[in-house]
């Protein structure tokens, strides 16, 4: 990706754009209000010295007019107003110069100014003076006798130099802050963006390397603002990522450690057959293991169509009326119990006990509870199903008196393929799966498994169900 297209070099330029449109507008605003201000202070001033020489010089335009003393008044008030002064008189010729030599002394000034003046009126104007080669503010205002009637001009002319250096070192000021403004907006905002960029990056960085299908990724949160809770989810979803797969490929290899083993008693069962001359009794005796280790892989097979439905489907839920559920079962159970010499107790209560669920699902989980009881309690034991209430859920409870689960392994009880003694286990027709299955659909139902177990005097499986609400 182009640096340019980057959030850092994007999130500092508009900074940086931004500043500078501000400084721009201040700095114009500022120049422009300064410029009129010094503008407007110094033509006041000037108009204020032309008011004061034109109450000075009256009274000399009268009568007989002595140009020699005009030009010494217009030679002291230049200097007090640092500014060319001169007098005309009431036809605009010129009586007294602050310039004597080279001046305009006994010429008409023909200026527009001065025939405002000549008219009453205060004129100024920004002019250009080839004698000092600079700008000059030039005002005229009308020497006015006490019966109003105008008898010359007093014009000034004062260069504008020093205002324009002024304006000048405004300028190169305005200029200086809004490059240091743009230097301190920049950085802080450069270092801004890499403060919010860094953990996007790493973020970018570690999603790449997950897509790359290393799912072992982890990145430093450092705070708690929007970009931190997104690195906090990253690291849980990663988390969540790598312990899926991790438990995908031990599920795959244990499916097929689990399909190998009867395959291999299946090969070798075959084999013998073909290759070697038997009795039909030892014939028949391995046709029927054949047949045993075919129900092994049939019952795999099912079970693990099972939990790949269970994975996949969204269960379609109904009122169920559990106490009659598990009494239909264990009616369908009976015979297989006392075929085994196990006795089949219940302790279901008669009062309909509702709870909402999938019924297949249900049979599904007490079939595979039955079969374990049934499967580790030794011929002369006893099985007690039993369903009771409490606060708000349904608590089914399949109590024996078999073998018992050692209390190291009751963590493990539920997780695919654990087996308490594998060997014992599969020649029993395990699959391992059964109460893996059973969590699964329970979980499904909003509820909880648990087991309570002492190894030598029996097992007792609980699961819970949320009673339907009414
Ligand atoms: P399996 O098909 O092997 O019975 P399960 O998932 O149903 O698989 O059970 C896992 C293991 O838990 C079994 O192999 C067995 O060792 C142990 N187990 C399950 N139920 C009982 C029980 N009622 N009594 C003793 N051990 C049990």
């Amino acid at each position: 990706m182009s640096r340019f297209y980057s959030i850092r070099f994007r999130l500092t330029a508009t900074f940086l754009a931004v500043i500078l449109a501000v400084m721009i507008i201040i700095s114009l605003f500022l120049y422009s209000t300064l410029e009129r201000y010094y503008m407007s202070n110094f033509e006041d001033t000037l108009v204020r010295s032309g008011f004061l020489a034109s109450d000075f010089v009256v009274g000399h335009l009268r009568g007989q007019i002595d140009s020699v003393r005009l030009s010494s008044l217009a030679e002291d008030m230049s200097r007090q107003a640092q500014a060319r002064v001169l007098f005309t008189d009431q036809q605009g010729l010129v009586v007294g110069d602050s310039i004597r030599v080279g001046g305009m002394l006994n010429q008409y000034l023909e200026h527009e100014d001065v025939f405002a003046a000549l008219d009453g009126n205060v004129s100024s104007r920004i002019g250009y003076s080839e004698r000092i080669e600079h700008q000059v503010m030039q005002v005229a205002v009308p020497v006015v006798e006490e019966n109003e009637s105008v008898t010359g001009v007093v014009f000034l002319a004062a260069s504008l130099e020093e205002v324009y250096q002024t304006l000048n070192d405004i300028r190169r000021f305005l200029f200086l802050a809004t490059v240091i403004a743009m230097a301190v907006v920049g950085g802080g905002s450069a270092l801004l963006a890499r403060r919010f960029t860094g953990p996007i990056e790493s973020l970018t960085t570690a999603a790449r390397k997950m897509a790359e299908g290393k799912l072992d990724q982890h990145i430093e949160v450092s705070s708690t603002d929007e970009i931190g809770r997104l690195a906090e989810q990253f690291n849980i979803m990663a988390k969540r990522l790598n312990y899926y797969t991790s438990n995908l490929k031990k599920f795959a290899a244990d499916v097929a450690h689990e399909v190998r083993t009867p395959l291999t008693t299946m090969n070798l069962l075959t084999k013998s057959l073909k290759e070697h001359e038997m009795e039909p009794e030892q014939q028949r005796e391995f046709i029927e293991d054949l047949d045993d280790e075919v129900d092994r892989l049939t019952a795999l097979v099912n079970d693990l169509l099972e939990l790949s439905k269970l994975d996949k489907n969204e269960i379609e839920m109904e009122i169920v009326t559990l106490n009659q559920l598990l009494n239909d079962m264990l009616g369908e159970y009976q015979y297989r119990f006392s075929h085994a010499e196990v006795e089949l107790n219940d302790n279901i209560p008669d009062q309909d006990c509702y709870i909402y669920g999938a019924p297949l699902q249900l049979r599904q989980v007490i079939s595979n509870l039955l079969d374990n009881a049934l499967n580790y309690t030794q011929a002369g034991g006893k099985v007690t199903v039993s369903l009771y209430i409490e606060i708000g859920e349904a608590i089914a409870k399949v109590e024996d008196t078999g073998c018992g689960i050692p209390e190291e392994d009751l963590n493990y009880i539920f997780e695919r393929f654990f087996r308490v003694d594998r060997a014992r286990a599969r020649s029993g027709g395990g699959t391992g799966l059964g109460l893996a299955i059973v969590s699964e659909i329970v979980a499904k139902h909003g509820g909880r498994v648990w087991v309570e177990s002492e190894e030598g005097k029996g097992s007792c499986f609980y699961f819970a169900l949320p009673l339907a609400e009414d």
